[in-house]
């Protein structure tokens, strides 16, 4: 079904963006990684899901605050596989201060790399998916696109922001067979929440199990970390046929946290 089409993942070398791009090789997807870090064992990693589906993988390494690296990198992801069919916009950053304690340059970084990077690949994905009348753009929004936390201004406001801008996509190509929705998770444990982890066990004395314990009780009803292969099965859904009416979602995978 998606055979041979190809998907930009950002923000793929860790978490849930590898987890995604995991999930779509295993259909054959043809994937471009992003991110920072290691890139040899994602890379391996995402080989040997897409092996026996065909899927091949190439990488490039913009910095999603940047612009040209952003539209160098839509060229390179053309000149590879021909288009992308599929836009995952997924990488992000975090930091964690009062709003009268957060540092400018942090704030700028936030919004920068959660939302406005995920402006850019739309808006130069968008023409080539349109002249096929297929495209599939998945915006990895958060739990905090739908309500707030204490301390986390910048990412709140990024992801209740992208949550809107996948609204607005929706609608421009409602009548085509572009569609574009936004993933909702609660807490996945990435290296991302681990240093929410980290910083709970040092502030109470904690070890890692009963920090851990502490960071879902405070916010996840179901105790349980959502993953990054269910988030991956969530994206390849979204690709799906079933999927080509469903536009404009914020759907959630939060152990129920939103529910409350
Ligand atoms: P992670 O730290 O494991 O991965 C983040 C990825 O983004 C990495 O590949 C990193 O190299 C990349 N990245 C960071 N800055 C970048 C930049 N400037 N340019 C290019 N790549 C960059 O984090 P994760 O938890 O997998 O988070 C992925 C997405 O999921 C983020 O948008 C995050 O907000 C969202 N999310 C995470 C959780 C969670 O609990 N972990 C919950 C809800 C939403």
């Amino acid at each position: 079904m998606l055979k041979g089409k190809t998907a930009l993942v950002t923000g793929s070398t860790s978490g849930i963006g590898l987890g995604i791009a995991k999930a779509l090789a295993r259909q054959g997807v043809n994937i471009v990684l992003n991110g920072f870090g290691d890139v040899d064992s994602p890379r391996a990693e995402v080989l040997a899901a897409g092996e026996s589906a065909g899927a091949q993988v190439a990488y490039h390494g913009a910095d999603m605050s940047r612009v040209a690296d952003i539209e160098d990198m839509m060229k390179y992801s053309a000149s590879q596989f021909g288009r992308v069919d599929i836009l995952v916009n997924n990488a992000g950053i975090q930091h964690v201060a009062n709003v009268e304690d957060f540092p400018v340059e942090r704030w700028d970084s936030v919004i920068a790399i959660n939302l406005t990077s995920a402006f850019h690949t739309s808006r130069l994905a968008l023409p080539a998916m349109k002249s096929a009348n297929w495209g599939r753009i998945i915006n990895v929004a958060s739990v905090h696109g739908l309500v707030g936390s204490a301390q986390k201004s910048a990412y709140v406001a990024a992801k209740h922001g992208i949550v809107g801008l996948t609204k607005v996509t929706a609608l421009e190509n409602a009548t085509t067979g572009v569609t574009c929705n936004a993933i909702c998770p609660g807490w996945v444990l990435t290296p991302l929440v681990q240093k929410q982890v980290d910083a709970k066990a040092v502030e109470h004395g904690l070890s890692n199990e009963d920090a851990k314990k502490l960071l879902l009780g405070e916010k996840e009803p179901s105790m349980q970390f959502t993953t990054p292969e269910e988030l991956g099965e969530l994206a390849v859904f979204f690709c799906s046929p079933a999927a080509n009416n469903v536009r404009g979602v914020a759907w959630n995978m939060d152990g129920g946290w939103a529910a409350q």
